[in-house]
């Protein structure tokens, strides 16, 4: 089952007209941000939504997010940064959404969008779309096979991708983050850098959309 807990307890409260903020006072979680229940879930509370929902404490537990390796959790937004429009308007919020990976979504195939979009942002062209999927599904292989060696060239690519659009942050803030900008060009970078060395990977990103000319390898990143 895809569904995350908070989406499932939203559609949920939906269902029998009720507000989810008093599903969360009846199971002892008023005032918690709901998409905090789809992480680190108390067994306490997992049993008191069991219970309200009648279902039982395994499926509740189920619907939480579950992460293999250290850095898939850290991949892994601790709050929705991006969502599918077509089946988020039905209430519906699943779990891959989260990972730094998801690109499209995997019910209905739409691309995710931020969840808080800026109105000024610039739609990527389709040859950077394309370079940027194939990163999402490098980056998914990479950290779901554990692979150290695919792992350290992917995330070259994000510090790459980090310079060229001057983020100040961490490389796994850059990865799930509201801003599409960053996000799509450390993607398109993980894609990029894989088989070409750094200065062909920044020259043919260059070329596609002229922001990677001015960072050209200066030397001081060691590709
Ligand atoms: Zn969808």
């Amino acid at each position: 089952m895809d569904d995350l807990l908070s989406g499932w307890l939203a559609r949920l409260a939906n269902f029998n007209h009720c507000d989810l903020v008093d599903i969360l006072a009846h199971v002892g979680s008023e005032g918690r941000y709901v998409g905090v229940l789809d992480f680190g879930l108390e067994d306490s509370v997992a049993r008191r939504i069991a219970a309200v929902t009648r279902t039982n404490f395994e499926l509740v537990h189920s619907l939480t997010l579950p992460a293999a390796t250290p850095l898939e959790a850290a991949l892994t937004a601790q709050f929705p940064f991006q969502k599918c429009p077509v089946c988020s308007v039905r209430g519906v919020a699943l779990k891959h959404w989260r990972r730094a990976w998801a690109f499209d979504c995997l019910m209905c195939g739409a691309q995710l969008n931020p969840t808080m979009p800026r109105p000024d942002i610039v739609k990527p062209s389709t040859k950077i779309l394309r370079r940027a999927r194939i990163g999402a599904r490098l980056l998914k292989a990479a950290v779901k096979g554990n692979n150290a060696r695919q792992i350290h060239r992917a995330m070259r690519g994000v510090a790459f991708a980090m310079a060229v659009t001057r983020f100040r942050g961490s490389s796994l803030a850059a990865l799930q983050g509201f801003s599409p900008e960053v996000r799509i060009t450390c993607l398109e970078a993980i894609c990029t850098v894989q088989k070409k060395p750094l200065f062909k990977a920044a020259r043919i990103m260059a070329k596609v959309d002229g922001t990677a000319k001015a960072s050209l390898p200066k030397g001081h990143l060691d590709f």
